[in-house]
């Protein structure tokens, strides 16, 4: 076996290569190791292998040599010293958040958060006696009220489903440092190529690899990143025993996956700063929210801790729900779908869909009206989008 391993590469050589480890074949793609186990060639082998002596793979629920390289190619891009891949990019957050606590713990989230994160942290850890506060993500004097001396975790999205509000990681690494908490960043919306959460002092970064990542719908995926001492001390007994491991099968997919996302995230980009600044001088259109635009709200901390725009555009037609609707159902090219970051370009009403088990109050406090709507902007030609878009706009309107 010979693996590629880090040279200092930009990551779109990082992407094609790092990670990989290739068998005696010399096969040129990454090998797909379909196996739930291992065989040993002495019963002295098998004691040695599991006493940690020996190095070597035990059980595919641990570790497999095909979801080794996708993790080893996510800590490449990350710049993470671990990796752990998962089942979904829930199986992610619901691990790196419970790994961690125990009764009696308190969490504080922004409230703008991922549905099922929002569950997790809301409904779930109370059951265990983990209690949690939801603070405006954006108010950095929130999240110091909200400390407790029993707070151990810090856990945020940025830029936000669906409305694309930014929180200031660094600020809130800092909050977590002095109250000896960690922050955990859900970096989906950025990606890892246009936001470095550990960089800017998080603890733990989590993916759905779901997403961009796959980016072309196919498998579902998720990822843990951290330093090798909290996988190790604080992750690697949970994960082993709970099993919400990875498929080596999808683990293949997300492989290749990574080895188009630097182009794919860098064209959907250009495409989505191009149609958000369609949309923004578009007479159907009350309000357009695009990191990048300098009119967002916080340009200063997208300039401070993004690199790229985003893939994704938040805007609201005119007409709230009825106008959404006329728009959305005018579309050709564009579909209709709760998922993003796919090669297809998908868009998605909030406020009846992802959102909707919300009460009232609380998508009014995330800016979810009527009439918003999440673009995902895919591969097609920028030309084909605007001309689909404004042709449902007229419909709309
Ligand atoms: C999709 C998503 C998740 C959940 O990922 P799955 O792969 O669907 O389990 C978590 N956080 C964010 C921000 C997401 O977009």
């Amino acid at each position: 076996m010979t693996s590629e391993d880090k040279r200092n590469w930009k990551p779109a050589t990082a992407m094609v290569h790092a990670g990989t480890m290739r068998s005696g074949f010399g096969e040129t793609s990454e090998a797909l190791y379909l196996t739930q186990g291992y065989v040993y060639d002495t019963a002295e082998g098998a004691e040695a292998r599991f006493k940690g002596e020996e190095p070597g793979f035990i059980y595919s629920r641990y570790a497999n040599p095909t979801v080794a390289m996708f993790e080893a190619r996510m800590c490449e891009l990350e710049g993470a010293e671990e990796a752990r891949a998962t089942a979904s990019g829930m199986a992610a957050v619901a691990a790196a958040l419970l790994c961690s606590v125990k009764a009696g713990d308190h969490i504080v989230a922004a409230r703008a958060l991922f549905g099922s994160c929002r569950w997790v942290v809301e409904t779930l850890m109370p059951r265990y006696g983990i209690e949690a506060t939801l603070v405006d993500g954006r108010d950095l004097g929130e999240w110091k009220a909200a400390m407790r001396p029993t707070t151990k975790l810090l856990f945020l999205e940025s830029p936000t489903n669906p409305t694309l509000e930014v929180v200031d990681i660094a600020a809130v690494a800092e909050i977590a440092n002095e109250a000896g908490a960690r922050l955990v960043v859900d970096n989906v919306f950025a990606t890892p190529m246009q936001q470095k959460p550990l960089a800017l002092g998080a603890h733990v970064v989590v993916y759905s690899a779901t997403k961009h990542i796959d980016g072309q719908g196919r498998c579902l995926g998720g990822v843990v990143l951290s330093d090798r001492k909290w996988i190790d001390e604080e992750f690697h007994d949970y994960f082993r025993h709970t099993g919400p491991s990875l498929s080596p099968f999808n683990a293949w997919t997300l492989l290749k996956g990574l080895e188009t996302l630097p182009l794919r995230v860098t064209q959907q980009t250009r495409s989505a700063a191009r149609i958000a600044d369609h949309l923004a001088g578009h007479s159907a259109v009350a309000r357009v929210i695009y990191p990048g635009r300098k009119d967002h709200p916080q340009a200063d901390i997208v300039a401070r801790q993004m690199s790229g725009g985003s893939t994704l555009i938040c805007f609201d037609v005119k007409g709230g729900k009825e106008g959404a609707f006329a728009f959305l159902n005018a579309l050709d090219i564009v579909k209709i779908s709760n998922n993003l970051g796919d090669a297809k370009s998908l868009v998605t009403h909030p406020a009846t869909t992802t959102h909707k088990n919300l009460t009232d109050e609380a998508r009014e406090a995330v800016g979810i009206g009527g009439g918003t709507l999440r673009l995902s902007v895919g591969l097609e030609d920028a030309d084909d989008l605007i001309d689909d878009i404004d042709r449902a706009l007229a419909k709309a309107g």
